[in-house]
C-alpha cells in the first residue's frame, strides 16, 4: 500500500495501533462523534491572532509564529490528557522540517487549561520519531487491522461504533 506518514497517524499510534491502520485504510469515522467536533470548534476559535495553518510536503501545521528570530511551530489542543500523541506529533513536524534544512522549536497549546508545553527534538526523540515511522509502516502494510482492544480512549474515539458493532 501506498502511503505516507502523517502527523495524525503519529498521534493515533501513540493511543492505538487499531486506530492507525483504521485511519491508512481510510475507514472514515463518524464525523458527528462530539469529541471531533469540540475539537473542530476549538480548532477554529483558538489564537486567531497567530493563527497560519500551513501545509508541508505531507504535513499540516496548526500555528507558526516569529518568536524572537526563531521559528516556532504549534500545536492546538483541547485536552492536555493525550499529551505524549500531541507531544509525538508536533516531534514529527519538527523531524519533516530539519529533514528540510528548517530548525524550528516546538510548542504545544492546550487553550482551555491555559497551559502551553514546550517540545525540542532532541537526538533522542529523533530516534524515537524514527522508530514510530517505521514501526507505523508495519502496521499500515498489515493485510488486517490489529485486532480491537478496549482501552479508555474508546469512550473519545471516532471509530468507537465501528469497533464495537
Ligand atoms: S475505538 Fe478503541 S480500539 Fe477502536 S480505533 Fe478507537 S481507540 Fe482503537
Amino acid at each position: 500500500m501506498d502511503f505516507e506518514v502523517t502527523g495524525s497517524l503519529m498521534q493515533s499510534y501513540n493511543i492505538c495501533k487499531r486506530q492507525v491502520w483504521l485511519m491508512a485504510h481510510q475507514i472514515i469515522p463518524d464525523q458527528e462523534h462530539p469529541y471531533i467536533e469540540m475539537g473542530r470548534l476549538i480548532d477554529d476559535i483558538s489564537y486567531d491572532r497567530d493563527r497560519k495553518k500551513i501545509n508541508f510536503e505531507n504535513v499540516v501545521i496548526d500555528l507558526v509564529r516569529n518568536d524572537n528570530g526563531n521559528l516556532l511551530v504549534g500545536e492546538v489542543k483541547k485536552s492536555s490528557k493525550a499529551v505524549d500523541s500531541a507531544r509525538l506529533q508536533l516531534l514529527f513536524y519538527l523531524y519533516k522540517l530539519k529533514e528540510s534544512g528548517i530548525d524550528a522549536k516546538g510548542q504545544l497549546f492546550f487553550p482551555e487549561e491555559r497551559k502551553k508545553v514546550d517540545v525540542c527534538l532532541t537526538s533522542e526523540a529523533e530516534l524515537e520519531i524514527i522508530n514510530a515511522m517505521k514501526d507505523i509502516t508495519d502496521i499500515i502494510n498489515k493485510y488486517k487491522a490489529p485486532s480491537f482492544e478496549k482501552i479508555p480512549y474508546c469512550k473519545n474515539c471516532g471509530y468507537k461504533e465501528f469497533c464495537l458493532s
